[in-house]
Order: C-alpha cells, then structure tokens, then sequence
C-alpha cells in the first residue's frame, strides 16, 4: 500500500528538470500521477512470429534478440541513424531508428527485446521505423500469451496528455511500478456499491485504466472513476444542503394579500411559470433557514420581475434586499425597471420603497419625494444603507461584494473595514447573470448583513441547464425554471444564411435599420487552433482576445466602410476599458448607433428593445446554446426580430447543426442537444464547478449520474456522518481541504 498523497519528489526516479515537467501537467502528488488519466491507447497487442510478417502498414509487436546494431551518419540530412537486426525462432528483421543514437547502447547485440510498431518498407524489404521498443527476460521471450506484463510494448499502450519534455514513454516509466504498488490502497467506494453496480476495486480500475488488457476494461475503469467522483460530488452537495438547513436565516413571512395587490398593479400578466417561481420563492424565504435557488429562465422569460416581488416581499418585512448585476450598464438598467415597478405599486401597502444605485461610478436614491431621485455620494450611500435607510439596493458584484469579501482568515481583521457595505438588515441577496455565489462572497455579505443570521440567496442565469448536468453541478441548488415566454412576444424569425445570400441578407438588414431598427453583429469566436501557428508555442487568453479584436476591427470596418456606410456603425470587445464599453453599450440602447459590432463577450442580459436584428458571423464556430443566448437579445420590443446566422460551411456537420436554430425557440431543447454534440465544458459554471474531468466525460450519461446521486442520497440519508464509511469520509475530506486551499 502506497500513501497516495506523497509528493512526487519523494517516488526518487523524479530529477529536478522533470519535476518541473510534471508540474506543468498539474502533478504534484503519487495520486496525481496516477489519476493522470490516457487520453487514448496505442494497440500494439499483435504478437507475432516475425515470419508472420507480410506488409507494410501493420501494427505488431515481436519478441526476440538483437543480433547485429550499428549507427550510421547522413550528415547530408543531418541525422543518425540505428540499424539493428532483430531475431527470434521463425527468422529476422530489420528495425530503424532516427536521431537517436544512445539506442546503440541500450541494445546491444544479444540483448532480449520487445519491438512494437508499424511495418514499413524499403527496396530492402520490411523493417520497423522507429519502433518502440524494451529490454524483456529470458522468460518473455517465445511467450505468446498477451499477458505478458509489459510496459512500452506488446499490448495496450497509454497515451498521456504530454508537456514539453516529458513524453507518454516516461510517464507510463514512473506510473507503471505505483500502479502494482497502489494493490492495497483503501478503496472510497464500498464494497455493496462496488457489487451492485458491478464496478472494478480502486486498485483494479488503476491498472485497468492505465494498462488495460482489452479496450473495455479502460472503459470500465473509467466508468469507475467517473461514477465515484460523482458520488463524492453528490455527497458533499447534500450535505452542504443539509449544513444550511441547520443555520439561520431571517424569516420572511409571506403576505398573500400584499403580494397579490403588487402583482395586479403590473403593467402585465404574470405568466404561469413567473407565477410557480414567485410562490416557491416566497415560500422559501418563509423558512427559518436560507434559502439557496438558482433562477434559470431563457433570456427575455422576465427574471427580474420575480426577483422583484421577493425584493418587494423583503422590504415589508422591513428586510434589506441587495440586488447585484455583473456590469453597471446592466444595474442602471434594474434600477430604472424597479423603479417603474415600485412607482405603479404607490401604496406599496402604506410603506415607502427606498431603492438605491450604487456602481463604480455613481450612487442614487430614489424617492427623495414621491418621484424624484438624487445623486449622493458613495459615502452616505453606505451610511444610508448601514442606518437602513435603503430597502433594495442595486449595484455591481465588484462595488458591493468584492470590497467587503475578507479572505476567511482576516476575520475581524482591517481587511473588512473601510470599503465594505455594511447592511443594517440584510434579508435577501439577488445575484444576476451568474450561477453560483462563492462562499467566501457569500460569508462576506453575511458578516456585513447587521444580524448573526444568513441571508437567502437566489441567483439567477439566462443559460439554460440541461437537465443531467443541472442535476450533476446543481444538485445543492434549488432549481425553479422559467420556460415558457410572455405572451406578447413574437417569436424570432431565424434564418442561416450561405455564402451566396449575404447580399440579400444585408439589404434587409439595410431595410430595418431604414426602418429606425438596431442592429447587433457578433464576430466569429477564435479559437487556440486558429492563433497557434506553432504547435509548440502555448496559446494564452491574451493572445486569443487579441485575435479577436482584429476580427472585430476588420468586420467593423468592412461593414462601417463598404456595406453600410450611410449608417452610424460602433465597435464593441473586450480590450475597451469597461467605462469605454458601458459608454457604447449605453449609446447604443439610447439609440445613437444603427449597428453594434460586437466579439462573444458583449454583456448579457442588456436590455435593447430597439434591436430586431442579431446577426451571426462564422455562427459555426459557436456552440447552439450561446447562439440562442445572442439570439436572445433582440426580440424584446413589440416589432417583429431576425436572427442571421452566417456561415460558409453549411455543408460541414457544424454548419448543418445550425439549422436546429431555425427549427426551434427552446432553449433548453438547444442545450441538451449542445450537451451530446459539445460536451460540458460549453457551459457556464460547469469549470467553476470543481466537478473533475474525468466525471465530466461522462455527464450525458444519464443513467451513470442518476445512479451515483441515488445512492448518495441513500448514504447520506442512513449515515450522515460517515461513520461506516472511513475511506469515503477521509475522501471528501481531502477534497474540501483541496477547495479550501484554492
Ligand atoms: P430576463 O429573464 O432576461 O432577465 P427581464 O426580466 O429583463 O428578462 O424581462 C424582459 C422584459 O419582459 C422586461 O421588459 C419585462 O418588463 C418584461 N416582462 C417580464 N414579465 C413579463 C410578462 N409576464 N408579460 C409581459 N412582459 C413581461
Ligand atoms: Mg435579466
């Protein structure tokens, strides 16, 4: 039994140079190393008898000896060249290998060897180009039983991910002696729920993910892994749960008659699933324990709305409300629409709202009488908020969570002073556009919110969750969903346009803006692919968003110079500073931009009635969920909108994937559709998960994932503390040492 957790500088076969190599893949420990999963396997189980073989082309592996080796020099072509003869009882057979000359030294003539590659050939007759190869025992020698326990050659061979330096050769050398010596390593997993689901042991599915005998004993192994990740992930969910239904939280009580006056001075109907959100919220923060609810509605489904009845039930409970949005454009927009709101409902039952706005750069309160709003300073704003004098307050993440979010450690320390909002009375916390809160944002706020108690959460996201994945990374949220869409919305028309229709595509596009029309342009996203030319050289964000800007640039000037130069075109990436893109971004909803040329990461959930046309560039190259996201920004006026989505590869599988868009408004039948073709990685929260990537791989297995959450369920339910399962508890526990370190 060997301690997993031992660092690799200890194993001894590690030199300093290498050491630096494993690092960069992110190894660090003897579990690193042995959870380093093969992306794929080399087949070189083919044992034959050299006489058996006959053409060029084959992949097969021989025993047997070398009998002559020498080294020749092409200084013409700059390299060295191995020849060695290979023998065994049936005959011979040449074996080549180039610009390797410390071979001659390895195997000597004489040596016992095992040769694995394909078979080329030459006017010479059929050798092997730069096999792999390793020195074998007598015994091993003539063995035709395929399961000679061999490492480089002569079976199922794993290919690692590789860094610079460090090949899948000295990988499988320093992981092949700690998979025989992982054998008692205590297994998390028990032993019913390795019976019941017919799984492999933790020693078992090491060796058979890294040198499996067949295909399919890789495949078990990693259903394994995958299955037990998910497990340890499911647990520590529910039990994050259940930890935060032991703790306080200030209790809303849920005044049906208020709330139903609120919602029938609306300027609209509330549509059936606003409603069910509405009630489970409200009955949620009835609870003397937080709430924590993931609000997940398309775009344009009217999130804020019910975020706003929640606010309003809050304030009633003469509670604060702090509602926070990801960029200020995207505040001042709330502002503005919770205001209207709270102005229609005036009596708001005798009781005055008092909201205010605080940003980077500016904080306001509204009413100062019974309509007028004034700008004060950041500082009485806090102190405002501090004496409750504030009901609701809107802000970005940055200005309030982040100045007061001390790291957990500098508890009653300097670094949760000055800057920090303090609440008087904080009920409620509304996060915009993001998915989870992090703990430490999330005690931080807690500390400030002027009561020992927690105050309920509910985040809201436009990404729509497929449903496996919402279970998988979600499972400790409650979830309530928005699908369907108001009712006076008329649907998007959607159309992916080739090649040979831009023209007409832009003359329309032209038509619209004639109209009084706003139009949105979105620039291909680059990816590594397109910016590395040099497969070596390592890509970086930086490099990418720099690339972007250049698609941006040259789109812009294309569209602004030679397609619609009689139209007000702006320019919208990520390399602006954020005042620069508030500005246009705020222009351009006021109206003083026909065209918007945007990259990817334009803000969502930007608020442009205007708007009728999102158009696509390169649409391929996007996943469909992000594609309907874009769409999702025009459509949310009265007039009729258009989503272009233009492509030159229509033909490709990526190109025809694009019709989907056409054929449907649903978001969430996009993005389970996104899930099969794309996998996880596509969507928000899925990295910041902490879920691992060999339990992502499998998270369209439905089934797999069903499974693992039950019987954590059932775990959880009959032992809570773990007390029968040390291996497991002592796992979970190394995973929430590891998050907390991060
Ligand atoms: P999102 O879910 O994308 O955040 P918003 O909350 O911004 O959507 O709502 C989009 C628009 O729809 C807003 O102008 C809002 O006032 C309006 N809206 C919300 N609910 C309804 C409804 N039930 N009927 C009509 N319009 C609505
Ligand atoms: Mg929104």
């Amino acid at each position: 039994m060997i301690d997993l957790n031992i660092p690799i500088e200890k194993i001894g076969r590690v030199g300093p140079k290498f050491l630096a190599r494993l690092k960069k893949l992110g190894i660090k420990s003897i579990r690193d190393l042995l959870w380093h999963i093969p992306t794929r396997y080399e087949d070189y189980s083919n044992l034959v008898e050299i006489c058996d073989i006959s053409e060029k082309g084959q992949s097969v592996s021989i025993a047997g000896q070398v009998s002559t080796i020498d080294l020749a020099r092409s200084w013409r072509r700059r390299m060295t060249i191995v020849n060695a003869v290979i023998r065994d009882e049936s005959g011979s057979i040449r074996a080549v290998w180039f610009n390797q000359p410390y071979i001659l030294d390895t195997l000597r003539p004489g040596t016992l060897v095992s040769i694995s590659g394909k078979i080329s050939a030459d006017k010479k007759g059929l050798y092997f180009s730069s096999p792999s190869y390793e020195k074998i025992s007598a015994e091993e020698v003539g063995n035709q039983d395929k399961k000679i326990n061999l490492t480089h050659t002569a079976r199922l061979v794993p290919i690692y991910p590789e860094t610079e330096g460090l090949t899948s050769k000295y990988l499988r050398f320093l992981i092949k002696p700690l998979v025989e010596r992982a054998a008692g390593t205590p297994d998390p997993l028990p032993q019913y729920l390795l019976k019941k689901h017919n799984l492999p042991t933790l020693p078992q599915a090491i060796k058979m993910i890294h040198f499996p005998n067949e295909l399919i004993e890789a495949e078990q192994a990693r259903q394994r892994f995958a299955f037990e990740e998910i497990l340890l992930f499911q647990i520590k969910m529910l039990r994050d749960h259940q930890q935060l239904r032991s703790l306080i939280a200030p209790q809303i009580f849920f005044d049906k008659e208020s709330i139903s006056n609120f919602v029938k001075n609306l300027p609209f109907d509330l549509t059936n699933d606003q409603r069910i959100a509405t009630y489970e919220i409200l009955q949620d923060l009835d609870k003397t324990f937080p709430m924590n609810r993931l609000l997940n509605g398309d775009v344009g489904s009217g999130k804020t709305v019910v975020a706003l009845i929640a606010a309003f039930q809050s304030s009633l409970n003469d509670l604060q409300t702090v509602f926070m949005a990801p960029t200020e454009i995207l505040a001042n927009q709330h502002y503005e629409t919770i205001k209207k709101m709270i102005f229609r409902n005036k009596k708001n039952n005798g009781r005055r709202i008092r909201i205010g706005l605080l940003t980077s750069s500016s904080a306001k309160q509204w009413p100062i009488d019974e309509v007028t709003e004034e700008n004060i300073t950041k500082k009485i704003m806090a102190q405002k908020i501090a004496h409750g004098e504030i009901d609701i307050l809107i802000g970005t993440h940055a200005v309030i969570s982040t100045k007061g979010a001390a790291p957990a450690s500098g508890r009653g320390s300097a670094s949760s002073g000055q800057n920090s909002i303090s609440f008087a009375k904080l009920g409620l916390v509304v996060i915009d556009e993001q998915h989870r809160f992090g703990v430490a944002q999330r005690m931080a706020l807690q500390k400030n919110s002027g009561s020992s108690s927690i105050p309920h959460l509910l985040s809201m996201t436009a990404t729509p969750i497929p449903r496996t994945l919402a279970l998988t990374i979600y499972g400790d949220l409650d979830v309530s969903l928005l699908k369907e869409k108001p009712k006076n919305r008329l649907p998007i028309q959607t159309r992916v346009v080739s090649q040979d229709k831009r023209k007409d595509a832009h003359k329309f596009i032209g038509e619209q803006v004639s109209q009084g029309r706003q139009v949105f342009v979105i620039c291909p996203r680059i990816d590594v692919a397109t910016v590395t030319e040099n497969k070596t050289q390592k890509t970086s964000q930086a490099q990418i968003a720099w690339a972007e800007v250049k698609a941006v640039t040259e789109e812009y000037d294309k569209l602004s110079k030679l397609i619609f130069p009689d139209k007000r075109v702006a320019m919208l990436h990520g390399k602006l500073k954020p005042k620069e893109k508030d500005k246009i971004m705020r222009d351009f909803k006021n109206g003083h931009h026909d065209i918007l040329v945007s990259t990817s990461v334009v803000e969502v959930g930007v608020d442009v009635p205007n708007a009728t046309v999102m158009m696509i560039e390169s649409a391929e190259r996007f996943g469909l969920a992000q594609l309907h996201q874009f769409r999702g920004r025009v459509g949310r006026g009265t007039e009729q909108s258009y989503c272009f989505l233009f492509t030159s590869s229509e033909s490709t599988p990526a190109g025809r994937r694009l019709k989907a868009m056409e054929k449907t408004n649903d978001g969430f039948k996009l993005a389970e559709e996104d899930l099969k073709i794309r996998g996880p990685g596509e969507f928000t929260g899925t990295k910041q998960s902490g879920l691992p990537d060999i339990a992502m791989s499998s998270i369209s297995d439905i089934e797999l994932i069903k499974k693992a959450r039950l019987e954590a369920k059932l775990i959880i339910k009959e032992d809570p503390s773990l007390k029968k399962y040390p291996a497991l508890s002592n796992r979970l526990d190394e995973i929430q040492k590891f998050v907390h370190f991060e």
